[in-house]
């Protein structure tokens, strides 16, 4: 009989009752260090107390009106990712693949008022991860999401990571855009150089397409700048946000220039929810503590010590592991052991990674983690490592 749960993900038998800053706590009162933050989504922990106070707030004075009205909370978080972005213009959403589907969208209609509507195409890339929605899947392309999921939305070109020659040479005519995360994370934690960074805006720049990048995983303080791109030191046109950005209130976000958002006019995009009072009064206070240089400061400090630390503990479990990879608090280790029997390991131990591709186990800490807490991190990742070597 089916679970009365629609039966598509693969549960651990745990059942988490309550979270504290960087712990979390099982149903049994045994308490978790939560190093994957709900997918990136905890970005300041547990029921931090100003993400609280904005959500109880906000909830004892009005929680929906449509976007048929003025939404002072939504006007005041678009204001802080204008004034800390190179954006213009925000549109929120309330997930990662909502924002996929506007970033889609949106680049498809600039073409088709410029009067160019021929030019549909978006150029992806193997290991991408962008959301489950009929874009999100065609955008990545991989079997495991799109089987039998068919037709697929068309227009999208999809390329190896990496393969910078081969993208000069797919892009056509037809060609609207790049679509790439700066760090991949489902896709096993893979940064993309600053140096291609770079060399992706010129290539947009070249021939005159927009690039879109994806920084639902990536961005909102998680390498250490607020978005993942500003270490490359260049700006896209179109930028997908979400997870971290709600602190844990579902909310997504599509920033854009002026030009690039220039065919979003009246009643050309819209959402029931997507920037409602409670959401963006949450955002706005993730945004009030992330976007600070002290804040910034710390989560670099706190990404050095643990890489540092990652780097031995590798080292001292080289029949388990292989390598530690990924940037700022979006981290990673390439696992020689099954990446599954280390995140059940570590599980029996107390500590929460998480698995990506490529046999990775993602290390997603909460940005506001303490020093103390990495230590103990490490610490009972070497116990999950131990383990598994006896
Ligand atoms: C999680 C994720 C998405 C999808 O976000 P949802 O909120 O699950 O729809 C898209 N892109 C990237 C890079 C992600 O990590």
């Amino acid at each position: 009989m089916i679970p009365s749960v629609l039966p598509t993900y693969n549960r651990a038998p745990l059942q988490f009752v309550k979270g504290e800053g960087s712990w979390l706590i099982e149903a049994d009162g045994r308490r978790f260090l939560d190093l994957g933050a709900g997918i990136a989504v905890n970005a300041l922990g547990h029921a931090h107390p100003a993400l609280v106070q904005a959500l109880t707030d906000q909830a004892q004075t009005l929680w929906h009106v449509s976007n048929l009205y003025e939404i002072p909370q939504q006007q005041q978080l678009a204001d802080q990712l204008v004034d800390n972005s190179f954006a213009d213009t925000v549109f929120f959403t309330n997930s990662g693949t909502e924002s996929c589907e506007l970033a889609v969208k949106m680049a498809r209609k600039y073409w088709y008022d410029k009067g160019q509507p021929e030019k549909v195409e978006i150029i992806t890339f193997d290991g991408a991860f962008h959301g489950r929605s009929s874009a999100g899947i065609a955008a990545a392309g991989t079997e495991k999401m799109t089987k039998g999921f068919g037709p697929l939305l068309p227009g999208f070109v999809h390329l190896t990571f990496g393969d910078m020659d081969g993208l000069t040479d797919a892009i056509t005519d037809k060609t609207a855009a790049i679509l790439i995360e700066p760090v991949q994370g489902e896709g096993g934690i893979r940064p993309v150089p600053d140096a291609e960074m770079k060399a992706l805006r010129q290539i947009c720049d070249d021939a005159g397409i927009l690039l879109i990048l994806d920084e639902v995983q990536c961005g909102v303080g998680r390498t250490g700048k607020l978005f993942a791109h500003e270490w490359a030191g260049i700006t896209p046109d179109i930028m997908m946000v979400a997870k971290g950005i709600g602190g844990g209130f579902p909310l997504g976000a599509v920033l854009a220039t002026e030009e690039a958002a220039s065919g979003m006019t009246a009643g050309t995009h819209g959402s029931t929810y997507g920037g409602n009072p409670l959401a963006c009064a949450v955002g706005s206070a993730v945004m009030a503590q992330v976007c600070t240089p002290e804040f910034l400061q710390t989560v670099n400090a706190r990404a050095g010590q643990m890489r540092q630390a990652l780097e031995g503990l590798v080292a001292a479990h080289p029949d388990v592991f292989d390598s530690v990879r990924g940037t700022g608090l979006m981290l990673g280790i390439k696992c020689k052991a099954p990446n599954i029997d280390v995140v059940n390991a570590g599980y029996d131990n107390q500590v929460i990674p998480v698995p990506a591709a490529d046999n990775v186990i993602r290390l997603l800490p909460p940005l506001n983690i303490s020093e103390d807490e990495i230590s103990e991190a490490i610490a009972r990742l070497d116990a999950a490592a131990s383990q598994l070597e006896t």
